[in-house]
C-alpha cells in the first residue's frame, strides 16, 4: 500500500464537527470517570452532568468524584469541556418561603465551587418559579440571589436556561432573562442555555422561523450570550407551556430545525446537549435504553 492510499484512508480533520453530546449520569464507584466513559460510548465530544440527583441536595465529597482520572480520559479523547446542570430544587425566585430561597443561595454557592473544582466553566440554572408572587418579584429575587453568589472574578458562568413557562416559571421569554441581567451586579458572569423544547413550548416558532427567533434573541440578549444549547424535540405543540421532551424527530419540532441549529454557522463552538428521553428496550420489558448514540450520529450527518 502506498503512502497516498494510507493517507486517503485516514480520518478527515474534524474541525467542522459540531460539539455534540448528551446528559450523562454521574453515580456509583466511577462517578465522573463513568460520566466520561458514558459520553464516549455515544461518540460524543462533550457532555452534561448533574453533580448528584437533580431532585435533591445530597452530594458526594469532591475527592470521591474521580475528577483527575475523568480529565485524563477526556484529554486522551480530545474532549475539552463539559457542562454542569444545577438541581431543579434550587428556586431563587421563591419570595414566599425564606428557607427555600436561602437553601437555593447556599446550594448554588456550593454548586459553583463544585463546578469549578470539576473543571467546568458553565453551570446551568433554571431561573426559578415565582410561586404566585408575580414575575417582577421573582425576577428581583433571582437577581438578589445571583448577586449573593457571583463576584466580579467568578471563574464559573451561570447559564440561565430558557424555560417552557409551565406553572410560574420565569425565563419563558428572552425579555425576562434580559430583566435578570439588568438587575444583576455582574451580568458579565451570566450566560444563557437555549433549550429548543422549552423555547418552542413557550411559543417561539423555531420550526418555520429559526433564524427569526435567533435574531430576536440577538436583539434582546446578544447571541454571544448563548453558552449551551439543549437540543430536544417536544411532545407538545408550540406555546403549550408544558416542558415534555421528545426524542429527536419524534415530536412536534421535528428533525430539520434541530439539525439546522446544530450546524448553524453562528454557533460553531457552542456545546449542544441532548436531554431526550430513554426509550423502552424491545428485548427486555421494563428496561429503557438511551437514544443518544443514534441521535448524535443522525444530527452529525443528517442521515
Ligand atoms: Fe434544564
Ligand atoms: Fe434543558
Ligand atoms: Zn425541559
Amino acid at each position: 500500500m502506498t503512502h497516498t492510499s494510507l493517507f486517503e484512508q485516514a480520518p478527515k480533520p474534524d474541525s467542522n464537527r459540531p460539539l455534540l453530546g448528551s446528559h450523562v449520569s454521574m453515580s456509583g464507584k466511577e462517578m465522573m470517570l463513568g460520566s466520561v466513559k458514558e459520553a464516549l460510548s455515544y461518540d460524543a465530544n462533550t457532555f452534561m452532568l448533574y453533580t448528584g440527583a437533580p431532585q435533591n441536595t445530597r452530594r458526594k465529597a469532591l475527592d470521591e468524584l474521580r475528577i483527575q482520572e475523568a480529565w485524563d480520559l477526556m484529554r486522551q479523547n480530545n474532549m475539552q469541556q463539559f457542562i454542569v446542570h444545577a438541581p431543579y430544587i434550587i428556586n431563587l425566585a421563591n419570595t414566599l418561603k425564606a428557607e427555600t430561597y436561602q437553601l437555593a443561595v447556599d446550594f448554588l454557592a456550593q454548586e459553583l465551587e463544585r463546578t469549578q473544582k470539576m473543571g467546568s466553566k458553565i453551570l446551568i440554572l433554571h431561573p426559578g418559579s415565582h410561586v404566585g408572587a408575580g414575575t417582577e418579584a421573582g425576577i428581583q429575587s433571582i437577581a438578589d440571589g445571583l448577586n449573593e453568589v457571583l463576584s466580579i472574578d467568578s471563574p464559573v458562568f451561570v447559564a440561565l436556561e430558557t424555560m417552557a413557562g409551565k406553572g410560574s416559571e420565569i425565563g419563558k421569554t428572552f425579555e425576562e432573562l434580559a430583566a435578570i441581567y439588568e438587575k444583576c451586579k455582574y451580568p458579565e458572569r451570566l450566560r444563557v442555555c437555549f433549550d429548543t423544547c422549552h423555547v418552542h413550548d413557550s411559543g417561539y416558532d423555531i420550526i418555520h422561523d429559526l433564524d427569526g427567533v435567533l435574531d430576536k434573541f440577538d436583539r434582546i440578549l446578544g447571541k454571544s450570550q448563548i453558552a449551551v444549547f439543549h437540543i430536544n424535540d417536544s411532545k407538545n405543540e408550540r406555546g403549550a407551556a408544558k416542558d415534555r421532551h421528545a426524542d429527536i424527530g419524534d415530536g412536534c419540532i421535528g428533525f430539520d430545525p434541530l439539525y439546522r441549529l446544530v450546524h448553524h454557522p453562528d454557533y460553531p463552538g457552542i456545546p449542544k446537549i441532548l436531554e431526550t428521553p430513554w426509550y423502552p428496550d424491545p428485548q427486555t420489558p421494563g428496561k429503557t435504553l438511551p437514544p443518544y448514540k443514534k441521535e448524535i450520529a443522525w444530527l452529525k450527518t443528517g442521515n
